[in-house]
């Protein structure tokens, strides 16, 4: 393979241009209806084929053939723009030419009539990068430019584009790639190259990629030379650095079953195997989050991933607050993996976080015998957690959930009381953790009311210590927070994936207003 993937497999025509259906049909309508625009502005993130289409887009327009939303690719406008010396399309990358004299210079030849072409092409990719007068200058072009002259700006950045260019701009958003379209690209292209390959490395290979073709194309190109010719899933998965899914699959089942022997075992497997659990941490919290999703919306995984069966598996294993619990703590448990002892240690805390946290059946933690120091009790708030351990806290976030029910609160003491965790529960001590601004906004008098309410319920002896500090989104009201927004979640993306809703944002080059979604 002389010539990388990237640059061999680069979309040359509307048709070949991968995960940006809206706009390729949107541009091509234009073009079928000779509706030109004097400037285009291409927005989206890097490797999402924005000055690809930036490219396709000017040989529509200089194709030999006439205006065509399907240039031929054979004339010699085409093979020129193709092979990047067409002397009418002028190229340049705003991050190295911040100067202004650049600009002038290339806009007083705007004013000349294209050499060979039918248009003057000006690919700006990068934008946001020129200077204000560099804009200034542009825009003097922007506001009266001679008929033969066409504007393709490109960023990854429209903010920072002041706002008198973009709006004589025709702005198109290009997408991130979705991980299965990605795929089925791929699967393509080895095909094309007769690379043998399993599903398995090209999902991986898909999903490292982050939404963007290039890059996609350029780890195969990794990973093809890394395999010897071929792509096989342990030496992708090397070549990634990638944990292997089994492992993780492996302890969310654990997990799941409230096996602590199993999860050990699973993370002793992963330690013999020297995996870095770091990058461990961070799969599973992308696994948990691929869980999540698959639960509010089961078609975000498709049926030939790899991973589907065992993916689906674990939906049905989980409560959706469950998975949101374990994703914090992952999530957590990786930014502090720092501060562990070691790497492993970090890790196997992290998942007994998981496991403690776990929602036990019914609640038997009453019956602890150790009485921890009273510290911070009775109102007051500590500044330091109480250390408790793992056997004394049982407590879950449906139980105290229940337990405000039970305990006949109103207004403002409700409130406080759906606002904290019970983070332990003892015979005689309820230790509820509160976020420092809740703390500050529900002073002693609302603690004391709940505090008495919970005398009331469980006996005058007990102690409640409210401490403020870092909070983990146990609370309830956190949790009917996030089971809204889910709610939301699906019912935009219900929203978005009806076709005649698709229909209108394509042929009007509409948008949904998410916020404009109620759920059912
Ligand atoms: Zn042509």
């Amino acid at each position: 393979m002389t010539q990388v993937l990237a640059r061999k497999w680069r979309p040359r025509n509307f048709t070949e241009l991968v995960g940006q259906e809206h706009v390729v049909r949107a541009l091509t309508n234009a073009l079928r209806q000779q509706r030109l625009h004097h400037a285009y502005l291409f927005t989206g993130t890097r490797g999402v084929g924005k000055t690809t289409l930036a490219r396709i887009l000017a040989k529509a327009l200089n194709c030999e053939t006439g205006v065509t939303d399907a240039p031929c690719g054979k004339c010699t406008a085409c093979t020129e723009i193709d092979a990047g010396r067409f002397v009418d399309l002028i190229e340049l990358d705003a991050a190295s030419n911040t100067q202004v004299d650049n600009m002038r210079e290339l806009l007083e030849n705007a004013l000349y009539a294209p050499t060979s072409g039918r248009y003057k092409v000006y690919i700006i990719d990068e934008v946001h990068m020129l200077s204000r007068n560099a804009f200034n200058a542009m825009l003097k072009t922007l506001e009266e430019p001679p008929g033969h002259v066409k504007f393709i700006l490109a960023t990854t950045d429209p903010q920072k584009i002041p706002v008198t260019v973009l709006s004589r701009c025709l702005q198109f958003s290009l997408k991130q790639i979705p991980p299965q379209q990605i795929r089925e690209r791929l699967t393509e292209v080895l095909a094309a190259e007769n690379v043998p390959a399993d599903a398995a490395s090209v999902a991986l290979v898909a999903r490292a990629a982050e939404g963007s073709l290039r890059d996609a194309l350029s780890l195969l190109d990794q990973a093809i030379a890394h395999g010897g010719g071929k792509l096989e899933e342990a030496s992708t998965r090397a070549m990634l650095g990638a944990v292997d899914q089994t492992y993780l699959y492996a302890i969310l089942r654990a997990l799941a079953a409230r096996d602590g022997a199993e999860l050990v075992a699973g993370a002793g497997r992963m330690a013999e195997r020297s995996l870095s659990f770091e990058a461990a941490l961070q799969d599973l919290a992308s696994l948990l989050h691929r869980v999540a999703l698959a639960q509010v919306v089961p078609q975000s995984i498709a049926d030939d991933d790899p991973d589907a069966a065992a993916i689906r598996e674990l939906v049905q294993a989980f409560a959706a607050e469950d998975l949101q619990l374990h994703y914090q703590i992952a999530v957590q448990g990786r930014a502090e993996i720092g501060l562990a002892p070691d790497e492993h240690a970090g890790f196997m805390m992290t998942l007994l976080r998981m496991l403690a946290f776990a929602p036990a059946a019914g609640m038997p933690a009453a019956a602890a015998t150790a009485v921890p120091r009273a510290r911070g009790a009775e109102g007051q708030s500590a500044s330091a957690p109480v250390v408790t351990t793992a056997a004394s806290v049982k407590t879950n976030p449906a139980s105290w959930a229940e337990l405000v029910g039970q305990l006949g609160l109103n207004a403002m003491a409700h409130q406080l009381a759906l606002r904290c965790e019970m983070t332990a529960r003892m015979a005689d001590l309820v230790e509820l953790r509160i976020s420092p601004a809740d703390e500050r906004m529900f002073d002693k008098p609302y603690r004391d009311k709940l505090t008495a309410a919970l005398r009331q319920r469980l006996g005058a002896q007990l102690k409640v210590a409210f401490i403020a500090g870092e909070v983990a989104g146990l609370s309830p009201k956190a949790i009917t927070d996030r089971k809204t927004g889910q709610r939301q979640a699906a019912a935009v993306a219900e929203i978005r994936e009806d076709p005649f809703v698709r229909e209108l944002i394509e042929d009007f080059d509409g948008s949904v207003e998410d916020a404009s979604i109620k759920p059912k």
